[in-house]
């Protein structure tokens, strides 16, 4: 089990375990190879590492850092929100539409509307070697 506290104009969050030992890490705001984290014996030591942590970390960080998390924060509470309320995110819906690389969506169970299509998305895969 683990408590979080949260700092509200900062996109950092400290957690510690209930057992008394601690962890703190810096998530989302910072690109990858930023990420910093650690663990320590309590909960006071993982604060301090934390606030050191943060010090270093804050001058480096700008508006669009804030706005990159603010975004995700707004974003994973409209997810959780619609789950809550039993829908479905829009790529969670079974649809037999699909977006062609050519930039048009096209119904796949329709045949003659979809074959045009196949060309692209073949030579799509050859070039990047990703199915669709
Ligand atoms: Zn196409």
């Amino acid at each position: 089990m683990s408590m979080s506290a949260r700092s509200r104009s900062a996109p950092a969050l400290l957690s510690t375990l209930i057992s008394g030992a601690g962890s703190s890490g810096f998530y989302p705001g910072t690109e990858v190879g930023e990420y910093r984290d650690g663990t320590a014996e309590t909960f006071n030591l993982a604060r301090a590492d934390f606030d050191a942590a943060w010090k270093a970390l804050l001058p480096t960080l700008t508006e669009a850092d804030f706005q990159r998390w603010r975004d995700a924060r707004d974003w994973t509470a409209k997810k959780y929100a619609m789950w809550e309320r039993g829908e479905l995110l829009p790529s969670q819906k079974p649809s037999s539409w699909m977006g062609c690389p050519c930039g048009e969506r096209f119904d796949s169970h329709d045949p003659a509307g979809s074959y045009v299509h196949r060309e692209h998305i073949y030579a799509a895969q050859a070039v990047d070697g990703i199915r669709r």
